[in-house]
């Protein structure tokens, strides 16, 4: 299979020696930064039930020891709390690099941290794969391409990004994080992995963070209107986070470096969207207009023929299946969180 080939085939095991666990697969260790956050704490799920060591690191900005707390006591699993922007030392096989706050509220709240979390967040990683051999996978965004002319986005297309407005210290941040990793693969021979994001949900993402999903979920449970910024004909296309998580292993163990756009190819109106959560939570819900934010896309949507083709990978699961899967983790955090104010 392909975990096979590839931990036998690439330099991705010069670091541990590891013992072989199972049929014809060698047990590595796994750094995982920002694994304590919604994706990365799927992620780390996946690795430590196929039988990996797993390390996270992750500064505790967006990211909750509660995402990961069901590995505490596990021996094959570490947590360290560290801020990447500051160098690290660690022996390992594999590194995800997720580190970075991915909601627009959390990414604009201290813009220069998270150019910086982007840009010496990122060389530091590819320092340490450099040093010891290990293979990186960076965790890019279908936001490289900024407002899209072209439409839906290849990996080809280059991009139409605003350089000094609000949302550049995340674009502009993944497109020097995707320029490193690149310079390090070409120059120092790192074997490196680009997986471009589109927007995804699932349990464990904030409550408050922002994002649409995330905010119009809590907003039915909570029995307040969907806030539907501008006129709410802008579009996204929106994949559930097992199918994310399933495309990441898929890049990580395969022979190409990318990038791959994984999404799921579904798009939606921000209406649409108001509809499939009011016909999934509260048909009574009602919907508010508010202003959009400066330099929001206008439409999303991958082309993922790609990593079709190369990776043997697609979505599974549509948002009326998905979302129905993160309504009861949210009614769960939603009712603690009225139970700790005593209501
Ligand atoms: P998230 O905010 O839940 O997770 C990010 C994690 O990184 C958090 O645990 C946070 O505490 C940690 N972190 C942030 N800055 C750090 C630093 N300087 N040092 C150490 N840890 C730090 O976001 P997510 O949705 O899980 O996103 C994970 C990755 O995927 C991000 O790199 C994001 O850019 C990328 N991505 C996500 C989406 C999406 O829709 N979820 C889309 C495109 C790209
Ligand atoms: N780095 C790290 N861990 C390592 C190796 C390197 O954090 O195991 C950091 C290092 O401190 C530097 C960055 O990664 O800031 C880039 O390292 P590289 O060796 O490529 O560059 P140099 O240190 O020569 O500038
Ligand atoms: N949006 C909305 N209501 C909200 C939050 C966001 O209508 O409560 C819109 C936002 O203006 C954008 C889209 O939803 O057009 C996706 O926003 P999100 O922050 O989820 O992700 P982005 O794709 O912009 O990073």
């Amino acid at each position: 299979n392909s975990e096979f080939n590839s931990a036998s085939g690439g330099n991705n095991n010069k670091g541990t020696g590891r013992v072989p666990v199972g049929i014809g697969r060698k047990r590595m260790r796994i750094v995982v930064t920002g694994g304590a956050g919604f994706v990365g704490s799927h992620l780390v799920d996946k690795l430590i039930a196929r039988g990996d060591d797993v390390i996270v690191i992750d500064n505790f900005f967006t990211g909750r020891r509660e995402n990961v707390m069901h590995h505490f006591g596990n021996p094959r699993f570490e947590l360290i709390r560290h801020d990447v922007v500051e160098p690290i030392l660690l022996e390992v096989d594999q590194i995800y690099h997720l580190a970075c706050p991915a909601s627009p509220v959390h990414y604009k709240y201290n813009p220069i941290k998270t150019i910086k979390t982007n840009v010496m967040g990122t060389l530091n990683l590819l320092g340490l794969a450099k040093r010891i051999g290990a293979r990186f996978l960076l965790t890019s965004t279908s936001e490289v391409y900024g407002d899209p002319l072209e439409h839906p986005q290849k990996e080809t297309y280059w991009g139409h990004v605003n350089p000094i407005g609000v949302r550049s210290c995340y674009d502009e941040g993944k497109r020097t994080a995707e320029t490193l990793t690149m310079d390090y693969h070409r120059g120092a021979g790192v074997e490196v992995r680009i997986a471009r994001i589109f927007n995804t949900y699932g349990p464990r993402m904030c409550l408050d963070d922002g994002r649409v999903v995330s905010n119009f979920v809590a907003q039915a449970i909570r029995k307040q209107p969907l806030t539907v910024y501008g006129d709410g004909k802008q579009t996204r296309s929106f994949q559930y986070v097992s199918d994310l998580v399933n495309g990441l292993v898929a890049l990580m163990e395969s022979e190409h470096v990318g990038p791959f756009n994984l999404g799921n190819p579904g798009e939606f109106t921000m209406l649409e969207l108001a509809e499939v959560v009011k016909e999934t939570i509260d048909p009574s819900a009602t919907i508010e207009y508010k202003p959009n934010t400066a330099d929001d896309p206008h439409k999303r949507k991958p082309d993922i023929t790609k990593a079709k083709e190369l990776l043997n990978w697609e979505p599974k699961v549509s948002l009326r299946e998905g979302l129905p899967l993160m309504v009861s983790d949210f009614r769960n955090r939603i009712l603690n969180e009225d139970e700790g104010k005593g209501n």
